[in-house]
């Protein structure tokens, strides 16, 4: 591409006079240092950092990361010295570049090198988050170039894509980066699983698009009527990895999944933002406990919008969010819009925003831990930072984030570790639960707390947290008892729960789709739901190598298989 080209295309972005002699320099320097060199795919290197590059200003990032992206491969391929980046284009870019070239250097090799990518990924974030935006914008023109690389290297690439860069992202409320980084990833890492949604998805999305384009002039016209004038109306096809994710979630029913594809309003301001969600529940009936307000209650990495589900015509469910303008642009951008927007200049390196707290929690973190080996480093970070997150409001209204799948007790924690050691009872929304009990987004949590209280061996088994983990060990090593008097469970058997319609030859399936996976069937139970339908019982040995998923989609490719529940009691259950 050349410089003209290139002009034009910052130009239409937004990008005046004093950022292009900024950039320009870098441009023709970094295009002149990467001349010899070819990508794998055989085009000339410098097309990927101007890739990147463009990406970096699609994002509206200042100047300086616009340049420094140009030039962020050049320490690392020619060997330039941060002492000559600096002559030439001042302290700010080459800082830049050099803390992107110290986290390129870390390459993903396993399990143990991933905790230490990790960690220099956070340290480079904690120091200036510009570094991790032109990272991920990286990897995302990386994954878009896959193909041209060996498969051993594609596999090991995108799974770091899938369990490093696109959790980062996420955090980061970089949500279009993380959608493009998973859909990028999904065919490497779970070829078969892709091929088989892709196919499923296809015709199901395709009708959901017809119909929502026959909804489409009606809400218009209704909104008008009010006098609303929307930005614009679009429906957004989900991306096929979270439509993944939601399938493994719900037993791989498709009738559960419901939002293939939204139809997403964007409007003026807030009150227009109210009005028209008033207007689409009186058009349609809303569903139950469906309608979100997350522009009263942002979640805390920023997302703000409403969403609400109805009933349309011919009984079928709608998703809609309805946000202005200036929250959808922030959505697809996340800090990097907050970045933009609320600093002119590079003051905004600090991450005072609440918002990003969790980044100085990290910090903190990261120093409790250095001397853990690495592994358990990483598998700790991942439950502590990278699993999908709820967030459930103090009896006061202060949102607390925590991990999916969070128990009370991990709330109790969270607030102070005398509360979690004292806690004697927890209510949840005004209601009385137990400790097991798993937290919704939303829930207000309360802890009753008992002076001689004390936290038992079971505890272990309710908290998802590492820090309320930490918490209830260290405090049962103190009083002397072992955590032993649970089930190891080393022999744990599941059941599958089948219902079919009977046919010859559907036990020799299903117990043939076992053996493919090579899981070992304990015990087959069978008995008649009603004249034609059955339920089967499979009790069987799991194997960690075997997800639950593939179980369930090798099951449900079974023909006259209607339902497959996996369940822990499945081995005794009956009927
Ligand atoms: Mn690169």
């Amino acid at each position: 591409m050349s410089w003209e080209e290139y002009e034009k295309k910052l130009r239409e972005l937004g990008y005046k006079d004093e950022a292009l002699k900024i950039i320009k320099p870098a441009f023709e320097f970094a295009e002149r240092v990467h001349a010899e060199e070819k990508r794998e795919s055989g085009e000339p290197y410098f097309t990927h950092p101007a890739a990147v590059s463009l990406k970096i200003a699609e994002l509206k990032l200042d100047a300086d990361t616009v340049a420094a992206a140009l030039l962020h491969d050049v320490m690392e391929n020619q060997g330039i010295k941060t002492e000559e980046l600096k002559k030439r284009f001042g302290g700010e870019i080459a800082f830049l570049v050099e803390a992107v070239t110290k986290v390129e250097r870390v390459q993903y090799k396993g399990i143990e090198r991933a905790a230490e990518s990790l960690r220099k990924m956070f340290l480079a974030l904690a120091e200036d988050i510009r570094v991790v935006i032109i990272k991920l914008t990286d990897r995302i023109h990386n994954m878009e170039t896959l193909s041209y690389l060996l498969q051993e290297k594609q596999k090991r690439i995108a799974l770091e894509t899938l369990e490093l860069y696109a959790p980062l992202a996420d955090r980061l409320g970089m949500w279009e980066t993380k959608a493009r980084l998973e859909d990028l990833a999904f065919p490497y890492v779970h070829p078969d699983e892709y091929k088989w949604l892709a196919g499923q998805i296809k015709h199901r999305r395709e009708e959901r698009e017809k119909y929502l384009e026959r909804l489409k002039p009606i809400v218009e016209l209704e909104l008008k009527k009010e006098n609303i004038q929307p930005v614009k109306i679009m429906y957004r096809a989900k991306h096929l990895f979270s439509i993944w994710k939601k399938l493994i979630k719900y037993e791989m029913n498709f009738d559960r999944i419901l939002d293939l594809v939204a139809m997403r309003i964007i409007l003026k301001n807030n009150e227009d933002c109210y009005r028209a969600l008033g207007i689409i529940h009186q058009l349609w009936r809303p569903l139950p406990g469906r309608i979100k307000d997350y522009i009263a209650l942002p979640k805390p990495n920023g997302y703000r919008s409403l969403h609400t589900t109805v009933f349309g015509p011919e009984k079928q469910k709608i998703d809609f969010q309805i946000r202005t303008d200036e929250m959808d642009k922030e959505a697809e951008s996340g800090i990097a819009a907050h970045w933009f927007y609320e600093s002119s200049g590079k003051q905004a390196k600090k991450l005072d925003d609440k918002r990003f707290a969790w980044v100085r929690q990290l910090k903190e973190w990261q120093k409790e831990h250095i001397g853990d080996s690495s592994a358990d480093t990483l598998s700790a970070l991942k439950i502590d930072f990278f699993k999908d997150r709820i967030f459930v409001l103090t009896p006061k209204g202060d949102v607390i984030d925590l991990p999916d799948g969070a128990t009370p007790i991990d709330f109790a924690y969270h607030i102070h570790s005398d509360i979690g050691d004292s806690a004697s009872g927890a209510k949840v929304n005004g209601k009385m639960v137990q400790f097991s009990h798993q937290l919704k987004s939303g829930d207000t949590v309360e802890i009753l707390t008992q002076k001689n209280k004390k936290p038992t061996a079971d505890w272990l088994d309710f908290a998802k947290t590492s820090l309320a983990k930490n918490r209830i060990r260290s405090f049962l090593r103190k009083e002397g008892i072992k955590e032993g008097t649970r089930a190891k469970g080393n022999k744990e058997t599941l059941g599958a729960i089948i219902t079919a319609k009977d046919r010859v030859g559907l036990l020799r399936d299903i117990s043939s789709a076992f053996s493919n996976l090579k899981i070992n069937i304990t015990e087959t139970k069978s008995g008649a739901l009603s004249r034609d339908h059955h339920r089967i019982i499979i009790s069987f040995q799991p194997k960690k190598s075997v997800p639950h998923s593939k179980i369930l989609m090798a099951l449900r490719q079974i023909k006259n298989v209607e339902a497959v529940v996996i369940s822990a009691k499945g081995g005794s259950a009956s009927g």
